[in-house]
């Protein structure tokens, strides 16, 4: 039965608040989830069911060498709820987990209200509790009650409620030698520049402006800011637009031609280790295969792969690096933990897999047991490192993918082999942290195939 003991508020039952709560239930401390559907509803639910799928039901791959599914194998292997109802509710998919969100949604649910451990509890919470330990996990539609005391927490200006991101390119695919480094009137190697001729540039913005672009959501369409214009929207005000704009060659001069291109995209590394370089100023709305088609026609980029898209959504997130510790706690308070699309994850599984972290740290809390880091090698461990050392400046959500783990220590090609090693040095790590630390273990999908 739910006993007195010290407990953990969860707030939220989404992927990240539901997955938590399990974790900190299955360390034998008591929970109480706090989950305000279906008195009050977000734009985006339509149940009230725990770990509601608001879009797609695909939790994207289920392959060891690919970004999401090393992600979820490493989930497995630490017991997640979320991945094992997803397992269960599974529909065929080819290689990518695709599921039947009501079955999925009516598992989590049933396995939460049924943890002797957990009690729901059905109401908006407005205010953060001040007795702790807390784990905030309200997701990308925050209650704006909620949010305005987090705002007033951690400040206004690390609260963001819409997300313009620009894609990001591996920076093994780029091709450097059509490219040259150097910052606008400075001898800096702060961007990475591709220039532009004029025919160039014509053809690229023709496709611009002729490109595929996503429906938003209805309530998406209200948020609409001056300061983060979709690219494709800016380049259709006029022909040299974007040439005045976001492409503006002033201050560049190419090393190769000591000239000043006719336009230049300017590419900024996203972490230092340098593996993953964003577009600068390319939000966009286009179509995934449309960004690829067209932004492959920037110089240099002709065969890039994308780590991630760029799209513009409604979002609530903290600007992490500058609130949160590599825990998941925030920084100026040790019982205050956040979780999900609000720290800055995006995506469905990512946000179970911080939830999960989240959860066995509160717990942690509670027990006077030291917390934890998860390695950065890991996929679990990548997301909490980039969360909380990504530049504040900049900081955008962000999806698991290679570019966020270290580099091996040599160079591997073809990428499907380097992507085979990089999961198996990942798989390994978690083994050995998941003995040093006696964590519940749980079973893998691909134990001994690596
Ligand atoms: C419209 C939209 C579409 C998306 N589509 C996809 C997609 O297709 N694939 C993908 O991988 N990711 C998608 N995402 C991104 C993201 O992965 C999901 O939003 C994911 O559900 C985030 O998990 P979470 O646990 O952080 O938040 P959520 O799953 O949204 O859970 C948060 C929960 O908190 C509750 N809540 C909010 N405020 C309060 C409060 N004050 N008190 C109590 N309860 C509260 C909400 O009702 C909700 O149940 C989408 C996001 C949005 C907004």
């Amino acid at each position: 039965m739910f006993s007195s003991g010290k407990s953990v508020t969860v707030i939220g039952g989404g992927l990240a608040g539901c997955e938590a709560a399990w974790q900190i239930a299955q360390l034998n401390v008591p929970v109480l989830l706090y989950e305000m559907r279906p008195k009050v509803m977000t734009p985006a639910h339509k149940t009230d069911k725990l770990a509601e799928l608001v879009c797609s039901n695909s939790l994207r791959s289920d392959l060891i060498d690919k970004p999401a599914g090393l992600l979820k194998e490493e989930m497995r292997r630490l017991g997640s709820l979320i991945i094992r109802c997803a397992d269960q509710a599974a529909l065929p998919g080819g290689g990518a987990l695709t599921v039947d969100r009501e079955k999925f949604a009516q598992l989590v649910t049933e396995a939460i209200e049924n943890h002797p451990l957990i009690k729901v509890v059905r109401e908006m919470v407005a205010k953060i509790p001040e007795s702790g330990p807390v784990v905030i996990a309200t997701g990308p539609l925050t209650h704006d009650l909620l949010a305005n005391e987090i705002r007033q927490l951690i400040g206004a200006e690390f609260l963001y409620f819409y997300d313009a991101v620009s894609p990001i390119v591996d920076a093994e695919t780029i091709d450097y030698s059509k490219c040259f480094w150097g910052a606008r009137y400075r001898d800096e190697p702060a961007y990475l520049n591709c220039p532009m001729t004029e025919e160039e540039y014509r053809r690229f913005w023709e496709e611009l402006i002729s490109a595929e672009r996503h429906e938003p959501h209805e309530f998406e369409k209200a948020i609409f800011f001056e300061g983060c214009l979709p690219i494709e929207e800016m380049a259709k005000r006029g022909y040299l637009t974007l040439v005045y704009g976001p492409l503006r060659p002033t201050g560049l001069i190419d090393p190769r031609t000591q000239k000043q291109p006719f336009a230049v995209v300017q590419l900024r590394p996203e972490n230092a280790e340098m593996t993953m370089f964003n577009l600068v100023g390319f939000q966009t709305s286009l179509k995934w295969s449309e960004q690829k088609r067209v932004f492959r026609l920037i110089p240099g980029l002709e065969n890039a792969e994308f780590l991630r898209y760029g799209y513009i959504h409604r979002n609530t997130y903290i600007n992490s690096p500058a609130a949160l510790k590599p825990t998941y706690q925030f920084k100026r308070r040790d019982d205050l933990f956040f979780a999900g699309q609000l720290t800055g994850v995006e995506g469905y599984i990512e946000s179970a897999a911080s939830g999960l972290v989240a959860g066995i740290n509160a717990a942690r809390y509670v027990r006077g047991e030291p917390l934890l880091v998860f390695p950065a090698e890991t996929a679990i461990g990548a997301l909490a490192h980039y969360i909380t050392t990504a530049n504040p400046k900049h900081f955008a959500p962000m999806n698991i993918n290679f570019g966020l783990l270290p580099p091996l220590e040599r160079k591997v090609r073809p990428k499907e082999l380097r992507y085979r090693l990089m999961a198996a040095r990942s798989l390994e790590k978690l083994e050995k942290f998941i003995d040093q630390h006696k964590l519940h273990r749980g079973e893998g999908k691909y134990e001994g195939q690596l």
